[in-house]
């Protein structure tokens, strides 16, 4: 079983209807993916050996469709590089996939280029535009268990791992969205406002199977009116969207778009102040899931139905075990805890990684027991919703972007007026958190950010500095870091 099977499924059911389209404008149908796909499959094949690795670094695209299903029509895995990411990190990457080639967008292949050895092929480019020339072969048979999409995360070392996924995995994701969240068909369509590189682009996998259409903005990004005028003019219309973006949504002031039917957020902890005062503006449309890279989208959820009527721990709360995936909370002996005792959050089921990438040890221990184990902290009640308590990794999760403390720490005690950094998060209203660095040292705040800018993404950069004269540390020399975002000042 091939992924591409999804796609070709529709094209055979769905031939003359819009697949792909550029805000309102009708791309492509369903045939012409299809064609489109196979022909790139090919090209890819010539110069590519079966199981290699191919990148994809763009802003959102409608091209990323169709490079998704090629692909995996020729065999090969995908590596979905988030385009916020400096051209330093996302060439990391690169280097550690082993990808064979990356296809950049216009904006961010020329900076690409010059940060990796990796070649760099531009989409839209007349190089890519002649191998949609290539003829249209069918794909060979794959194994299931082969590897279909390498998913970078960041570990606590500051290091990035890649999930490694396969097609397996990603069809159990996709069979457990269509049983629990969303019921889509040939009516139906996914705008994509969140970024594709991440939990957008593997809802593409369960829309395309049914035959609903994918609709990408023009702006390439999220616009909340946009993306609401987007959500009016096609057919029964879902989005995934970060907690900060529904909070966007609802800062338009605009009632649901008759056709918006579902939004499913997740990613990041939504308020559940913040979830209410979505639920007031548009209605009973939501859906929450608590996933992680290595289980992608699906660990636990809740349905449109749990939230209504629901009391204020279930809103707050991540659901239950979604379809096909076992959940435990595990106590530090790895003892199933009891009902509202905290520990480990583990999960299990055929949508969980194989492991990471050239990363044994690392495999190891995430997956000791069978479990693949979150690193969140959290607990069950009752009835069987889970709530999460902390998270054991301290990522700060800023506009649903993922933020690694370390990473942001190396760099900022590389700059010579920095004695020590700590980094933390701290609840914000707008980015649901946002980064607050604690600094020893005599660098200015504006030195820092200049330093910052240099080194890693934009986004990853403190929106505080607090300057101290010592960081709080316990016996073993380690940085307390409860204690310190204690004292971000409200
Ligand atoms: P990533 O691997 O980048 O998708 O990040 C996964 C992490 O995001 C999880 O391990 C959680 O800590 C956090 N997360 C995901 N979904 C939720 C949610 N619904 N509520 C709170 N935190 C979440």
């Amino acid at each position: 079983m091939n992924l591409f099977a999804v796609l070709d499924q529709a094209a055979t059911r769905f031939g003359d209807r819009g697949a792909v389209f550029r805000g309102t404008e009708q791309l492509h149908t369903f045939g012409e993916l299809r064609d489109r796909t196979l022909r790139l499959a090919t090209s890819l094949s010539d110069d590519r050996d079966t199981g290699a690795r191919i990148a994809i670094a763009s802003e959102n695209r409608p091209e990323i469709i169709e490079l998704m299903f090629a692909v995996w029509a020729a065999g090969c895995a995908v590596v979905p590089i988030n385009f916020k990411l400096h051209p330093r990190e996302m060439a990391q990457i690169l280097e550690d996939s082993g990808a064979a080639v990356v296809f950049a967008s216009p904006k961010i292949a020329p900076a690409l280029t010059d940060a990796t050895d990796v070649p760099v092929e531009v989409i839209d480019s007349p190089e890519y535009v002649t191998r949609l020339s290539s003829a249209a072969t069918r794909p060979a048979d794959t194994d299931p268990g082969a590897l279909a999409w390498l998913f970078y995360t960041s570990g606590t070392t500051g290091k990035s791992k890649g999930a490694m996924l396969s097609h397996r995995n990603l069809m159990a994701m996709t069979v457990s969205h269509l049983a629990d969240f969303d019921s889509p068909d040939e009516n139906s369509s996914l705008v994509h406002g969140a970024p594709m590189s991440h939990g957008s682009g593997l809802y593409i996998a369960p829309y395309v199977l049914r035959g609903a259409r994918q609709v990408i903005p023009t702006s390439s990004g999220f616009d909340p009116e946009e993306f609401l005028d987007l959500c009016d003019h096609h057919p029964r219309t879902s989005g995934f969207l970060a907690p900060t973006m529904v909070a966007r949504l609802v800062a338009t002031g605009r009632p649901r778009p008759q056709n918006l039917t579902t939004v499913v957020y997740g990613g990041g902890p939504m308020y559940v102040d913040s979830l209410k005062k979505a639920m007031a503006a548009f209605g009973p449309i939501f859906v929450q899931l608590y996933g992680q890279g290595e289980a992608p989208m699906t660990i636990t959820g809740l349905r449109r139905r749990d939230h209504l009527d629901a009391d204020d721990a279930v809103l707050g709360s991540v659901g239950y075990a979604r379809s096909g995936v076992e959940v435990a909370v595990l106590d530090a002996d790895g003892n199933p805890a009891g009902v509202g005792e905290i520990g480990e959050i583990v999960c299990r089921g055929d949508v969980v990684m194989s492991g990471y990438w050239n990363n044994p040890a690392a495999t190891e221990a995430t997956l000791a027991g069978g479990w693949l184990h979150t690193g969140d902290m959290g607990s069950f009640d009752a009835h069987g919703y889970l709530t999460l308590r902390d998270r054991s990794k301290d990522v700060v999760i800023s506009g649903g972007s993922n933020i690694y403390p370390r990473e942001v720490e190396e760099v900022l005690v590389e700059h010579a007026g920095v004695e020590e950094a700590c980094v933390v998060g701290a609840p914000d209203q707008e980015w649901g958190e946002v980064v607050v660095a604690f600094i020893v040292g005599t660098a200015t705040e504006a030195d820092l950010d200049a330093h910052l800018l240099e080194r890693i993404a934009r986004f990853k950069r403190p929106k505080r500095y607090i300057y101290v004269d010592e960081l709080p540390k316990n016996s073993y020399g380690k940085v307390l870091k409860r204690e310190l975002r204690d004292r971000v000042p409200e």
